[in-house]
């Protein structure tokens, strides 16, 4: 990109009262059929005019097309019985009603790309779309064939290789992973999580990022960052090891968080999309305020290289605030960006 700073979203955005429950993760669709594709497309092209007008610099879906970010893409793989459900504790941090693995996975036709196809149609901005991470695939699954996560996590990653080479063909310019469960099973992020993302990446002809975030503004997610202390440390444990990954661009959530700013030290020369924006705050930032962030991380990330974003997807909050917080990220954006520009 030529402009600095430029401006983009984690990934969702709230859908429509009328396509699914507002505020709601995992919402049933209101529609079917014909309706139901017709309404997600519409909802499309209100989530990428809510960007346009707010003045984003790289769009996306929005996220219209899926009930959630993990098992919209499980849904459509073989070896997956979703009427087969375990409870099991995911992220290690809560219990969720998840499906089960039965057999060996595999992809029989591509899952997003028509959507992302409808996207392209509709803009000539670059498109950022997001992907499950392989990691995070596993977690929120009881696998009842592989046995191992490690082998699961890699089976996932050349499903996702495939459906991400036909992403970029259909006209998407930087594919992320969001891998929510980096932040949480570091020794497995070393020992194999990160090998996993780079065979979930290669031979893409396209920018590629990961999403490593504390999670949606959901109760389960609040209540574990009470426990995470002063000072949150999590990103320390897999930020060495990411540097030197193959991976361009690193998503981090930064505004209102407890992450000490110093941590991107440790991937400087890497992209870094830094979250300005707090998306478990109903509260809308100041300009003022996003500027600040971005003024912090701008000490450990060169301005080239840094993406202004939203701490995390914002599927559940109220549309009018997601607005409201989608103009002060640009916002705030412009502020820093006119200071660089003078100085
Ligand atoms: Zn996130």
């Amino acid at each position: 990109m030529n402009k600095l700073l430029p401006t983009s979203t984690a990934g969702s955005l709230p859908k429509p009262s009328w396509l699914a429950q507002p505020e709601t993760l995992w919402s049933p669709w209101k529609l079917q059929g014909q309706e139901l594709t017709d309404g997600k497309q519409d909802a499309l092209r209100v989530a990428l005019q809510e960007q346009q007008l707010a003045g984003l610099d790289i769009v996306s879906d929005g996220e219209q097309s899926r009930q959630h970010f993990v098992t919209t893409f499980i849904e459509h793989l073989d070896g997956v019985d979703f009427a087969k459900r375990e409870l099991v504790r995911i992220r290690n941090r809560y219990e969720a009603s998840v499906p089960t693995v039965v057999g060996a996975v595999s992809r029989q036709k591509p899952v997003f790309v028509d959507d992302a196809r409808f996207l392209r149609q509709q803009t000539k901005q670059p498109i950022k779309w997001a992907l499950p991470g392989p990691m995070t695939m596993i977690d929120t699954l009881y696998d009842g064939h592989y046995k191992s996560r490690e082998k699961l996590a890699f089976e996932f990653a050349k499903i996702l290789n495939q459906e991400a080479k036909e992403l970029v063909a259909a006209g998407v310019d930087i594919i992320q992973f969001d891998e929510p469960a980096f932040n949480v099973f570091f020794d497995e992020v070393n020992d194999w999580g990160i090998a996993a993302l780079e065979q979930a990446i290669a031979g893409l002809q396209c920018e590629t990022a990961v999403h490593i975030c504390y999670g949606y503004g959901i109760k389960a997610n609040t209540d574990w960052k009470q426990t995470l202390g002063s000072e949150w440390r999590q990103y320390e444990a897999v930020f060495p090891k990411l540097k030197t990954s193959a991976i361009d661009i690193i998503s981090l959530e930064c505004h209102n968080s407890h992450v000490p700013m110093d941590l991107l030290e440790l991937i400087r020369g890497k992209k870094v999309m830094v979250g300005a924006i707090d998306v478990a705050s109903h509260s809308i930032e100041t300009p003022e305020e996003v500027a600040a962030t971005l003024r912090q991380a701008l000490q450990f990330v060169d301005a080239d290289k840094l993406y202004p974003c939203t701490n995390c997807g914002m599927a559940p909050l109220p549309r009018q605030i997601a607005r409201g917080k989608l103009q002060a990220l640009t916002a705030g954006a412009d502020i820093v960006r006119r200071e660089l520009e003078i100085s």
